[in-house]
């Protein structure tokens, strides 16, 4: 059996001439796929029916399964995809009601291997790296299940998407050509790795990039975040300052406001040093709690303030929406269970 999901239009073309089909099939199937999201050849009505018989025996759309589907009362989606060996991972439909963008997060590894002390996925540990096309799938699901479409994609999943380079840059490219979502509408999150943001610079395609900084002080850095001592905040700070000059783009800095630890004046401070000669946007997340966590929340009082310190540095400042909370979808909630 073939999964159509790991084809792009070219090679659909030669898997349609190998059935004995004309190549113009191709495209048809392709636009079924990709552009209509159907789930199964019966939907494919234009396409005639001894070659959709054709199809039936011989591949299928996605080689996934949805293995649990989680609504929340603020209308995000959390869905566990179970992958060909039995490996699952988690990916997320967000939903702003004022908004006319339908986000989807996915997920780039079964798991992590970077440790972030306050991160679910971190505590599941790691299993393997996640296909290109597994990626994509994510979406397709999506896509299926709700009938609707996906405007952004962001790499805020499970997994460090920088850790699993060619397939997310593969990933990247198909969900710009194959599922038609601009360039500017795809983000990488990763914790920091220096090196591979350089390198992620001279992709043909270069996402819009967030990086997870959550504190700017080193030493306390170390404690939550190990991937500290092998890149630090001032080779991070360089690769930043590379990739803004490199793409004329602006990163974004995602920042966890964790009680007593992070959200202090004192770090307020620290991070608006770090950021003064930077071009960024700030986006707060206050602390979502996961199990057995020693962390805190921020109280809003603390969370104002912090907002408040930052932009009078004239820096531009959100604070995340939580989504999905009450379903364990929100940030560092994703753990991969059934
Ligand atoms: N590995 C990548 C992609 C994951 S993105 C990265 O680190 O950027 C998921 C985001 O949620 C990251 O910014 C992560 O640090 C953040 N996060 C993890 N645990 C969290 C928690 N308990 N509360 C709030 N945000 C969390």
């Amino acid at each position: 059996m073939e999964t159509l999901a790991k084809l792009n239009l070219s090679q659909l073309e030669e898997f349609v001439e190998a059935l004995g089909e004309k190549k113009f099939r191709a495209k048809q199937l392709y636009s079924w796929i990709y552009t209509k999201s159907a789930d199964n050849f019966d939907k494919m009505t234009d396409i005639k029916k001894d070659f959709r018989e054709k199809l039936k025996q011989s591949a299928v759309v996605l080689d996934t399964k949805i293995k649990k589907k989680q609504v929340s009362k603020d209308g995000t989606i959390k869905y566990l995809i179970e992958f060909q060996d039995g490996k699952c991972a988690e990916c997320v439909l967000m939903r702003f009601d004022n908004r006319a963008n339908l986000s989807a997060c996915v997920s780039s590894q079964v798991g992590c291997l970077m440790g972030c002390d306050f991160c679910a996925t971190a505590k599941s540990g790691f299993q393997r790296n996640l296909e290109a096309y597994e990626i994509l799938s994510q979406i397709l699901t999506i896509q299926q299940d709700t009938g609707l479409k996906v405007t952004n994609v962001v790499f805020m999943g499970q997994g460090e998407p920088l850790n699993n380079f060619d397939n997310v840059s593969e990933a990247i490219k198909r969900i710009n050509e194959d599922l038609q979502i601009g360039i500017r509408r795809i983000t990488l999150s990763t914790c920091g790795i220096a090196q591979k943001i350089k390198e992620l610079c001279s992709c043909e395609l270069v996402p819009t990039l967030a990086i997870s900084l959550h504190c700017a002080d080193s030493e306390i850095r170390k404690q939550i975040m190990p991937v500290e001592k092998k890149y630090n905040l001032s080779e991070l700070k360089e690769a930043l300052k590379y990739y803004c000059d490199k793409t004329g783009k602006r990163v974004t800095l995602e920042y966890i406001l964790i009680g007593g630890l992070t959200d202090t004046k004192e770090m307020a401070q620290k991070l608006c040093e770090y950021i003064s000669d930077l071009k960024c946007n700030i986006n707060l997340i206050p602390y979502n709690p996961i199990d057995c966590s020693k962390y805190k929340k921020p109280t809003k009082k603390d969370t104002m303030l912090f907002k408040y310190l930052l932009e009078s540095q004239g820096k531009k400042v959100t604070i995340r929406l939580e989504r999905g909370a009450d379903i364990d979808a929100a940030c560092g909630q994703l753990a991969g269970k059934a």
